[in-house]
């Protein structure tokens, strides 16, 4: 918040009052900053952005299910890791040798991926684990149909992980299904009366937006999960109104 209020030129009206918030009533002065309409920042980004910021370009991929020994990501933006391989593309030769036991990578890679699977036009070895689609703001949660397709597609359960505007995970779906479990270090998520998500960014030095309406709804649960995790979570999550934020992110990049 503070990075956000003294580096960006959206949030200096915000300056003195974040200044003189005690760490422990930054929650209430969080509250008295308006929100960001999504299309609002997809177009003057430039006011949102820290310029001295500086950060990692890669991402390192967050084993939200346990007990993988080899994970291939399909996405360059990860970094590897010591159970997981990173490949540019799923049609890479060294995929099928590595013999994974879970993928992981952007749903429109996985989509891809998976029919070519499914009409014989490509092949890796049977997965024994799972898939984890990477979702996000602007792609949206998964969709039912893209679950059937990856179940049809590799025989092994789909678990979601949500992302913000880059590598920073803000949620991930747990061995239960019983949701998304929050993700603090990387986001603070709001829920307002309409049920519509708003995501304060705390991993993204660029871009440290404050309170973004994500136009995404969800219910929002705090019972401990059957998983054993406590942290809240975010279930049945879906977009506001698909058109509008596809129309928002169009009139955006014109
Ligand atoms: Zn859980």
């Amino acid at each position: 918040m503070l990075a956000a209020a003294q580096r960006t030129r959206h949030y200096e009206q915000y300056r003195w009052d974040v200044r003189h918030t005690a760490i422990s009533n930054a929650a209430d002065c969080l509250k008295r900053i308006e929100p960001v309409s999504l299309i609002d920042y997809l177009k003057h980004a430039e006011r949102f952005r820290d310029n001295k910021a500086w950060s990692f370009s890669w991402s390192r991929f967050h084993h939200s299910i346990p007990g993988v020994s080899r994970t291939a990501i399909l996405s360059p933006h990860f970094l590897p890791g010591l159970h997981s391989r990173v490949f540019s593309n799923p049609w890479d030769p060294a995929l099928a040798r590595y013999e994974p036991e879970m993928i992981a990578g952007p749903i429109d890679t996985l989509r891809c991926f998976a029919e070519a699977v499914r009409r014989g036009a490509t092949w890796i070895p049977p997965l024994r684990h799972s898939v984890i689609a990477f979702t996000g703001i602007l792609e949206g949660p998964l969709r039912a149909d893209d679950r059937e397709l990856l179940w049809q597609a590799f025989g092994v359960p789909v678990y979601e992980q949500f992302f913000g505007f880059g590598g920073d995970l803000l949620a991930a779906e747990c061995d239960a299904h019983a949701g998304l479990h929050l993700s603090r270090d990387a986001g603070y998520l709001e829920r307002l009366p309409s049920g519509e998500i708003l995501v304060t960014f705390l991993d993204n030095p660029h871009f440290p937006v404050l309170r973004l309406e994500s136009g995404m709804l969800a219910e929002w649960h705090e019972a401990p999960c059957e998983c054993g995790s406590v942290e809240p979570r975010l279930v049945n999550l879906r977009r506001k109104a698909a058109s509008r934020v596809r129309e928002s992110v169009l009139a955006a990049s014109m």
